[in-house]
């Protein structure tokens, strides 16, 4: 008989605040025969966790459980699972399956894979006492760190680690990040270790106080210029009209990267001003593995740490709502007190 357990669960894709989404019993997910049963401790709060609530997002799973940000211990696996032991200490992120088989996976480019699944949209996530992930896309965490520092690094900052790469910053270079939540601070922070100079344009004080403390040369509101031009930028606010506010802000040869899997739409872009001198405008999608080991052995080396601010977990649909509404910087965790 199945052994029940307590989950969150997007009953009806909606406003938060409304109760779209709902504590409810699910049965003890059982593990594929690839798969890792994860008993979770710790599931960081991303903003595609309220996109998939609130329906920005096509749901692909009714009542599915978000959260991709999981720190958690292997429970049990499915037999063709071999290498991993019960209590091992695994990450669980955003990427959860690809075919392995298409052109894009055959060339690294996993993340562009047609049939890839993720979790806590696709599959049940980490809001749950309970989750399961495919072995192979289970990430062996650092011995060191507490789990709710951990949890942030596996969506906000492997996400955080492509834009940055994606948007081909040079040496030394001057790095704009739009919007300063929970993946640009971690970007900043491996950024500033690798020489660059940040400048940070959001909206919130904290959210500049945080920046400047960090190491930032500069902290100004979300519309303002920086005091010099960038050699590239990352848009994190997922707000359409600093597009061309951020393009504008670039130097000739510049590179924008937006960040989010989301983005309201963008104005009409002036090619003179916006886009001549070979500015280049990006977006970034998802993550390959190869980048999360990558952001997570850097991070180690960086000292890379996650403001967190942690929630019980059956306090999940406020920290969204708290989320959705700017109540605090850095990056929200549930704590596992649902078992
Ligand atoms: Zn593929
Ligand atoms: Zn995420």
């Amino acid at each position: 008989m199945d052994r029940a357990m307590r989950a969150w669960s997007v009953v009806r894709p909606g406003p938060v605040e409304e109760g779209s989404l709902r504590l409810v019993e699910k049965p003890v997910p059982v593990p594929a025969e690839d798969e890792l049963l994860v008993r979770v401790r710790a599931c960081g709060v991303c903003r595609t966790d309220l996109h998939v609530t609130e329906g920005d997002l096509p749901l692909h799973r009714v009542g599915v459980t978000p959260g991709h940000e999981i720190v958690g211990v292997v429970a049990g696996a499915g037999p063709a699972v071999s290498g991993f032991a019960p209590g091992d200490r695994v990450g669980v992120a955003w990427l959860r399956r690809t075919d392995g088989s298409c052109a894009y996976c055959a060339r690294g480019a996993e993340n562009l894979c047609p049939r890839s699944e993720y979790t806590g949209w696709y599959a049940d996530g980490g809001y749950a006492e309970y989750t399961t992930v495919p072995a192979a896309f289970a990430y062996r965490l650092p011995d060191d760190a507490p789990d709710v520092a951990l949890a942030p690094l596996l969506c906000a900052g492997i996400i955080g680690h492509r834009a940055l790469r994606r948007a081909a910053l040079p040496p030394g270079g001057r790095l704009g990040l739009y919007g300063f939540g929970g993946s640009a601070h971690l970007c900043a922070q491996v950024a500033l270790a690798e020489g660059a100079r940040v400048h940070v344009m959001t909206r919130g004080a904290a959210a500049r106080r945080l920046a400047l403390e960090l190491g930032a040369a500069s902290a100004q509101d979300a519309y303002a210029p920086p005091p010099e031009r960038l050699d590239s930028a990352i848009l994190f606010a997922p707000v359409g009209t600093l597009v061309p506010v951020a393009l504008r802000a670039l130097d000739r040869g510049g590179v924008l990267a937006v960040a989010g899997i989301h983005l309201t739409d963008t104005p009409p872009l002036h090619y003179e001003t916006e886009l001549f001198y070979e500015k280049e405008l990006r977006s970034v999608a998802s993550n390959t593995r190869a980048d999360g080991r990558e952001f997570l052995a850097l991070a180690t080396r960086f000292g890379v740490r996650a403001t967190t601010h942690p929630y019980p977990m059956s306090r999940a649909a406020q920290a969204l709502a708290d989320l959705k509404a700017g109540r605090f910087d850095g990056a929200a965790v549930l704590v596992n007190d649902l078992s």
